[in-house]
């Protein structure tokens, strides 16, 4: 007879071979179908709101790993909040205006673009915008991200124009709009002012010189010491170009100066910088004539060694000793810490260079050079003057633009700020801050040092895709610029788009009947700065979070990469704080870079790159979700093949786990066959207990959003509590039961509810599987996808603590048989653990674990018998941690059931059958 047709064994319905890449295209195609989105916010329309408002990525160039990884974030953090019992509705966005896109435009358009008025160039970037926000919509899409993707934010829509005008109102209407001359960062090839995140650091040569001011008068009496000689005051500079520029000559309140004698001349330098300098000019063993305090010298002129004009000795706190002389060049014109101390001492803020970086024609001997090309004139015309001590070249951390990668200057011109002081917003915005939760914790102190040190924010741009800055100037000077006229402005862009600041004329923009304030004049005219993008942006917590119908301000979380401190998160929290009195979020979440195996940022530039494209062809949006989640997302994250494979290999165990217990579920009706539970095995108390904890761990790993933590718990109870152990063996009782025994039932009932458990815990990250399990083992009146379900809220029971102890020491036990199977199986003492007779002796606490149930001892290693013995005879071994527990392995006596493998005691004829053991005899001829 073959007895194989009458086990319960049928072929799994979940294969083997999951084919990802294949699998999720028809996956995503049947949710669409569904508006599994819709269905996800219509079943949790009762429950409490869980908002993360989407950072939106800039509409520009395909998506890649990073951008990956940031959008499967925010999925897990949104699908796990709606299974914790959340209604947490997604409404991804885009960033729109700004300079990469037009950038993009202009060069595409070449000399065409010249001839095109700003609207015709706007109404371009609009289009080229949208073209790649199609594009990346389908690239989120195919990871499996859900969210409201047919009614995304665009901050070019023109309702979300108009609101980032009316925030920008609300700002003027507080009086934290000002415009004045400072210095900036300065792109002279994209003629733009950039902002603070705009700006890269990379090495640059740069020469590095010293210089001397000629002092003017009759020398002070603390420098008397001095005599007759001539009195020099030596400074140090990195960029000659701005010594045209200098003003003055700053050095520390608190230093020691001296004055040394070198080729007859008294030359001044900080005394801790003195050996450090005469090294630099190639002396040793000048004469210290004297020591002083800069004191003496405040308020005194040098001469200008280039124009000869007055350079105003004065002091700051700023002035170090890490390098130079002690005493340094200032520039208000092109320095922050410059223009700062220049305030506080009157000094004009003069910046001769025009916007392409040249020297204006205030500027003699180098009218009209280039900056940069100009440091070798300066220095070879300061030779010729005899005030050029040291000249070399060194290499230094210098900014360059983001989007051109040259170096930048820094420059004043006339800009638009909001201010940080004047109204209090740096005070508030740093209170609001204390309120706020950052994941990790150190967020809190990175921005709150960003907020404490910034300057005001420089938020006009020299541009044309963008929002205007719905400012007026008269005939007169006066510059008109108020929330009135700004909130009318809105009005029209809100109809028209921004394209219609400059497609309109004045008259046609402001109110009717606006007039100077000052002369009264009408002839105005309009402002052509616009806004920095990065306002856009920030006001999304207004033109999203408070406009859509499903959202709400403040949200619960904002999650970005760990350089949104200085962008993304400030920009909306100082606008928000600005406008609101309050910062937009309640928590701030940061994820790192992506970087590869070396360590090295993962990027075309590193060479290390492969398109999200090809790894999903190659392994799914599946894995690439699981190696997201596997990752400790807070630190950078390491990305290679092998990662990949590693993972690949996690998804097939935890899959072939499921496969198993899908297989074995095929004749069982949850609402007919389950069984209560007290009348479960001792071992299917055992898994159930384990469950338990490892679903409580799982709820709180995704409330502290660890994912890296649902991962290993995920993976550790498939591969070992499941695979390892219980389902390896329950193998016989589920193949050999009877069908409808209580014992095959009772491991049905578990495996039933493990599974579905285990499914809903799965959804968030393994999002396409998940559900491919649910659609395979939905029964009547289940949900229609398990993303339409709530996590179980299993809780560990007071018995499962001594059950789970007890087990541990089961398990010990089952582990020290197993080593003895092991080395049996080596000798060839027996074949499968089937043939074995397991002997046992010795002493300790195992031993007399073994004792009180012989046959859950068997039954757990899958052994034919378990005996206990006093006899020990040779082939004993002692089992590493097994309390002094002897194990002998012989080969069973008796005979091999032909249906179970088992060699029982009792095999032999029954009935018909020639060599079969009694528990099969009772299967085949039922009662
Ligand atoms: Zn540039
Ligand atoms: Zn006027
Ligand atoms: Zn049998």
């Amino acid at each position: 007879m073959e007895y194989k047709n009458t086990l319960n064994l049928k072929p799994s319905p979940l294969s083997q071979k999951a084919r990802l890449p294949e699998l999720e295209p028809k996956m995503l195609d049947a949710w669409e179908r569904a508006d599994i989105y819709s269905k996800i916010i219509e079943t949790h329309a009762g429950d409490p709101l869980y908002i993360l408002h989407d950072g939106p990525p800039y509409a520009n160039g395909s998506i890649h790993l990073g951008t990956a990884m940031n959008k499967i974030i925010k999925d897990m953090v949104v699908k796990s909040k709606s299974m914790a019992g959340h209604l947490a509705p997604y409404v991804p966005g885009w960033d729109c205006h700004g300079l990469p896109i037009e950038h993009k435009v202009t060069t595409e358009l070449g000399d065409k673009a010249r001839e095109l008025s700003k609207s015709e160039i706007q109404k371009r970037c609009r289009a080229y915008a949208s073209k790649w926000i199609d594009i990346q919509r389908k690239e989120f899409k195919r990871l499996g991200v859900f969210g409201d993707w047919e009614n995304p934010y665009l901050t070019m829509k023109y309702e979300y124009e108009a609101v980032i005008m009316d925030t920008f109102a609300e700002l003027v209407g507080r009086g934290s709009v000002y415009r004045g001359a400072k210095p900036i960062h300065w792109c002279t090839h994209c003629f733009t002012a950039l902002a603070e995140a705009e700006v890269e650091y990379a090495d640059h040569a740069s020469p590095s010189i010293t210089v001397k001011f000629k002092l003017e008068g009759k020398h002070p009496p603390e420098l008397a010491f001095i005599g007759n000689r001539d009195l020099y005051l030596v400074i140090w500079t990195t960029t000659p170009w701005t010594l045209p520029a200098n003003n003055a000559i700053a050095m520390h309140p608190d230093f020691d100066y001296v004055a040394v004698e070198v080729d007859g001349d008294a030359l001044v330098v900080a005394e801790g910088l003195l050996n450090y300098f005469l090294n630099d000019i190639g002396k040793t063993g000048a004469t210290v004539l004297g020591k002083f305090k800069a004191k003496a010298l405040e308020g005194r002129k040098a001469i200008h060694p280039l124009h000869g004009r007055h350079s105003l000795v004065i002091l700051g706190d700023f002035v170090t000793l890490e390098a130079g002389s002690g005493l340094v060049h200032i520039a208000p014109g092109h320095g922050q810490e410059d223009f700062e101390v220049g305030q506080k001492y009157g000094l004009p803020v003069y910046a001769p260079v025009d916007e392409s970086g040249r020297f204006t024609d205030d500027v003699e001997e180098f009218a009209g050079m280039e900056v940069f090309a100009a440091n070798k004139a300066i220095i070879e015309s300061l030779r010729r003057r005899k005030a050029l001590l040291d000249s070399r070249e060194i290499s230094h951390s210098y900014p360059h633009c983001w989007r051109c990668k040259n170096p930048v200057i820094f420059r004043s011109t006339p800009q638009w700020f909001v201010t940080m002081d004047s109204t209090g917003l740096r005070k508030n915005a740093l209170e609001a801050i204390e309120t706020v939760q950052f994941i990790p914790p150190w967020g809190q102190k990175q921005i709150s040092d960003m907020v404490r040190d910034r300057t005001d924010w420089c938020i006009s741009r020299q541009r044309a895709w963008g929002v205007p800055i719905a400012a007026f100037y008269c005939e007169c000077g006066e510059v008109l610029l108020s929330a009135d006229v700004t909130r009318h402005v809105a009005r029209i862009v809100e109809k028209e788009g921004v394209e219609a600041w400059f497609s309109h004329s004045e008259s046609e923009l402001l109110p009717p009947g606006t007039e100077c304030p000052k002369c009264g004049g009408t002839n105005l005219k309009k402002e052509m700065d616009i806004l920095d993008v990065w306002f856009d942006s920030g006001v999304s917590w207004a033109a999203v979070c408070e406009k859509h119908p499903q959202l709400t301000y403040p949200v619960n979380l904002y999650l970005e990469g760990k350089d949104q401190h200085r962008g993304w998160f400030q920009s909306s929290l100082l606008t928000s704080v600005g406008a609101r009195n309050r910062a937009p979020y309640k928590a701030v979440m940061t994820c790192g870079f992506v970087v590869d195996e070396n360590d090295r940022p993962y990027s075309k530039s590193s060479g290390n790159y492969v398109p999200l494209e090809d790894m999903i062809t190659q392994y799914g949006a599946e894995i690439i979700r699981l190696w997201v989640a596997s990752s400790d997302y807070k630190e950078d994250v390491r990305m290679s093949d092998e990662t990949m494979k590693r993972l690949s290999d996690a998804y097939r165990k935890i899959r072939n786990t499921a496969r198993f217990m899908v297989g074995n579920l095929y004749d069982f009706d949850p609402d007919k066959n389950s069984v209560k539970d007290d009348e479960l095995a001792y071992l299917d108390k055992w898994i159930m207990a384990r469950y338990r904890r490892l679903a409580e761990l799982l709820r709180s790993a995704y409330s502290d959003f660890e994912f890296h933590r649902v991962y290993h718990f995920l993976l550790d109870f498939c591969t070992v509590d499941l695979s390892a152990i219980y389902l390896d063996i329950l193998k016989d009782r589920l193949y050999c039961d009877g069908a409808q025994s209580k014992g095959r039932r009772a491991a049905q009932t578990v495996m039933w509810n493990i599974l579905i458990g285990l499914l809903k815990f799965m959804a968030p990250v393994i999002t396409f599987t998940a559900d491919e399990i649910w659609l395979l083992i939905r029964r009547k009146g289940m949900a229609d996808s398990v993303h339409l379900t709530y996590f179980p809220d299993d809780k560990p029971r007071a018995e499962d603590t001594e059950l789970l102890e007890k087990w541990d020491r089961l398990l010990r036990l089952r582990a020290a048989i197993s080593k003895a199977l092991e080395e049996a199986r080596k000798k060839k003492t027996i074949g499968s653990s089937q043939e074995a007779r397991v002997l046992l002796t010795g002493d300790g606490a195992l031993l007399k674990l073994a004792s009180e149930d012989l046959n859950l001892i068997r039954e757990m290693t899958i052994s034919s018998i378990v005996e206990i013995t006093d006899k020990t005879d040779d082939g004993f071994i002692k089992p590493e941690d097994a309390d002094g527990l002897l194990v002998k392995i012989e080969h069973a006596t008796g005979k091999k059931c032909q249906r179970c493998w088992n060699w029982w005691k009792d095999v032999g004829p029954h009935g018909a059958h020639e060599e079969i053991c009694d528990r099969c005899a009772r299967v085949l001829t039922p009662v």
